[in-house]
Order: C-alpha cells, then sequence, then structure tokens
C-alpha cells in the first residue's frame, strides 16, 4: 500500500484551507460534464475521513445542478472551486480535490484522464 501524504489546498484569497491525506498524486481526472468544461478544475479524489475543512466553511457556497448529487463548492470571496463533495454510487461519501488547488502538486506534470462526465 502506498503511503500516504498530506496535501495542502486553498483558494485564491486563502479563506478555504484544507488538508487531504492521499497516496502519492500522480494522476487527475479531466472532466467534460458541461460544470467542469468550464470550470477546468482537474480533479483527485479522496474519502471524506481523509479530507480536514481546516477554514472557510463559512464562505463556502454551494452549487449544484442536473441530478444535484455533487457539491460545487466556491469561495463567495475570490470564486475558486477548490473541492467539492460526492458520494459514490455505493454511498461512500468522497471529496473531490482541484488538484490545482493543492501546493504541492504542479498539475502539468500529471497524467490526465478523461472522463465523459457529459454522457452521464
Ligand atoms: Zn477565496
Amino acid at each position: 500500500m502506498d503511503e500516504a501524504l498530506t496535501y495542502h489546498g486553498s483558494c485564491h484569497c486563502g479563506a478555504v484551507r484544507y488538508t487531504a491525506k492521499s497516496p502519492a498524486i500522480t494522476a487527475a481526472m479531466s472532466c467534460n460534464c458541461s460544470f467542469c468544461r468550464r470550470s477546468g478544475g482537474l480533479l483527485a479524489f479522496v474519502p471524506v475521513h481523509d479530507f480536514t475543512l481546516h477554514s472557510g466553511s463559512e464562505v463556502l457556497q454551494d452549487y449544484q445542478f442536473g441530478k444535484k448529487v455533487i457539491h460545487h463548492l466556491f469561495c463567495a470571496a475570490c470564486g475558486i472551486g477548490s473541492f467539492g463533495r460526492g458520494s459514490l454510487p455505493d454511498g461512500t461519501e468522497m471529496v473531490a480535490l482541484n488538484v490545482r488547488c493543492l501546493d504541492e502538486i504542479d498539475a502539468d506534470t500529471l497524467a490526465i484522464k478523461h472522463f465523459d462526465g457529459k454522457s452521464l
């Protein structure tokens, strides 16, 4: 099993800060759904118990669309969506990290996995 690393995420203005434990993130998901193709985020996923929100709960806004199963959270001050919340089909709560918002990640070095969210 890979050793878990700690990743530090934040929005642009710094109001939203979190840490997430994950095996080394070497790939990210690029989704073509109507939201992701506009926001441009690259995603990696961790179980909710490996995610800790340190600040920003009071400024986070929740955007939902379509089937409204995913919470696309964004900072009310700077507008950056640094993570989202959702569940797997089996009910496991997951957090989608926008790897572009992680201090330790250079998104240009990641393998990109394309996800056809448009067809869901
Ligand atoms: Zn912000």
